[in-house]
């Protein structure tokens, strides 16, 4: 079997360019969509993660202004960032980049942000308002994966979709998600650390989002012929003395038995880009309505 690469620069390329229009009506009318990006420390991960998104807005014109903090900022401090942003007219988004420094409670510092500025969606309020159904801000790389299929035109309805993973940035939001009638429609199993004989599960998904973080976990004995695989994974490793990026599947082993997978890198990683910028566009366009 042929298995069909899901290119995410492909996917998201369809999205910015569906999102110019969006973004040209609110110039229309003297808005500039903002994210403020708050960035603690000098973690070098961090640092990429924050260029690589700022660099997509300033790309389509948006505005971004990256917020720098000390790896010893109190934690008051940050929060009065936090409160100050949210009374920001110019920015839509504020992100904080994860993760904080320990002696700082990520959980107080999220909550802060307003919950119509959250474009991360990890505010319990859109958390709440995504499992009744009536999503606002659905956190990136969920959102990334249901477009990415949609794209791809791979219909979810009446699929066992199993996740593994339950974090509450991958895991949960896209098991959520899928099972939803209007975005998914999908029978959904979600997988996690507790779960007894895994592959039982995972042989039985029509599609199978790996989010474990675990270096190329999942390899052709974890898959029925004809999954479609959605790999969430970004993991450095060290391989013939050089580093590089692997997702959460080995990608050569399940090639030619899976129907679809998404590549590392190149795959769920610009969808989550994208959808930071759509969830942007998203709180300029509902402060309008
Ligand atoms: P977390 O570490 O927060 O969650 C991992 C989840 O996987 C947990 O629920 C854990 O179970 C479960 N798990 C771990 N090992 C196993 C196992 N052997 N069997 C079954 N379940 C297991 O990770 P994230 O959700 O934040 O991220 C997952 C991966 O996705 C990482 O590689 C991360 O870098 C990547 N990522 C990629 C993004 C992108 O844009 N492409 C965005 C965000 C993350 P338990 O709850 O029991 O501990």
């Amino acid at each position: 079997m042929e298995t069909a690469i899901l290119s995410g620069l492909d996917a998201s390329k369809a999205l910015y360019q569906s999102l110019e229009e969006r973004i040209a009506r609110l110039k229309d009318q003297n808005i500039t969509p903002g994210l403020a990006a708050v960035l603690v420390g000098n973690n070098p991960a961090s640092e990429i993660y924050v260029k690589n998104k700022t660099k997509k807005f300033e790309a389509l014109g948006l505005k971004t202004d990256v917020f720098r903090l000390e790896e010893s900022v109190s934690e008051d401090e940050l929060l009065s960032l936090i409160l100050d942003l949210n009374k920001n007219a110019d920015f839509h988004g504020i992100l904080v980049q994860l993760p904080l420094p320990k002696h700082i409670n990520s959980e107080k510092v999220l909550n802060a942000i307003v919950s119509t500025k959250d474009v991360d969606g990890f505010h319990p309020e859109n958390a709440g308002l995504l499992s009744i159904g009536k999503p606002r801000f659905i956190p990136c790389t969920p959102k990334g994966i249901i477009f990415i299929l949609k794209h791809f035109k791979i219909d979810l309805t009446g699929k066992h979709v199993v996740v593994i993973g339950r974090s509450n940035i991958v895991g949960r939001p896209i098991s959520i998600l899928a099972s939803l009638k209007d975005l998914g429609n999908a029978t959904v199993t979600l997988c996690h650390s507790g779960t007894k004989d895994l592959k039982y599960f995972s042989k039985q998904a029509d599609v199978l989002v790996a989010a474990l973080g675990s270096p190329e976990f999942v390899d052709a004995s974890y898959i029925k012929e004809g999954a479609c695989l959605i790999d969430v994974g970004i993991n450095r490793v060290e391989q013939d003395g050089k580093s590089k990026i692997v997702g959460d599947i080995n990608q050569e082993s399940v090639s030619g038995i899976a129907s679809a997978l998404t590549p590392v890198p190149k795959g769920i990683g610009p969808m989550t880009i994208a959808m930071l910028v759509e969830n942007t566009v998203l709180s300029a366009e509902l402060l309008l309505n």
